[in-house]
């Protein structure tokens, strides 16, 4: 809502920031000060007549434009959930085990962002040479090395496992 007020994008009907020249994919950060400085404005709505988030979205999770019900968002079931996933969520997820971005992938204003240059955010090297059947004979060794000071350390290590089991089984 910051952000947004801020000048720094509009909401898109993905409930996403969005600005013309990097899309969504990017950092939010603030700067606490006890001085007065020039500010923006809100911006413009620019997703027009585009639904593709909505059309795109496995889970129907967009209920509704600008509206999303995180209770059927991916990002849901496989990062914060702490049971089992629903049985009625089962083939929707496309292979994602970690957090879903095809509501920001399909997004037009996505088209021209840019790869980041910060090597403190690139994933470990032997990410990029696992198959499924390393996946699913994933360890908690192997885990704790692929991803040391990783956001996927969040659904831990049974969180991981139990997501792999529900996409390839
Ligand atoms: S992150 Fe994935 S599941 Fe969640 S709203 Fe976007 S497309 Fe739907
Ligand atoms: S995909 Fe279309 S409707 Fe969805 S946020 Fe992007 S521009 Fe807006």
């Amino acid at each position: 809502m910051w952000a947004e007020k801020s000048g720094l994008g509009w909401i898109g009907k993905n409930s996403l920031l969005l600005n013309k020249q990097q899309g969504s994919f990017f950092f939010i950060a603030i700067l606490l000060l006890d001085i007065e400085l020039a500010y923006d404005h809100p911006v413009a709505d620019h997703c027009g007549t585009c639904t593709r988030c909505l059309d795109a979205c496995p889970t129907d999770a967009i209920v509704q434009p600008y509206v999303v019900d995180g209770s059927k968002c991916i990002s849901y079931f496989t990062i914060e959930l702490k049971e089992e996933i629903p049985t009625e969520v089962k083939g929707k997820f496309e292979d994602w085990i970690f957090g879903c971005d095809i509501c920001q992938d399909v997004c037009p204003w996505n088209r021209h962002a840019r790869p980041h240059q910060e090597p403190e955010f690139e994933p470990h090297p032997d990410l990029a040479t696992m198959r499924k059947h390393d996946w699913e004979e994933l360890t908690e060794e192997v885990f704790r090395k692929v991803f040391k000071k990783s956001a996927v350390k969040r659904a831990k290590f049974a969180g991981l496992k139990r997501n792999i089991r529900f996409v390839t089984k």
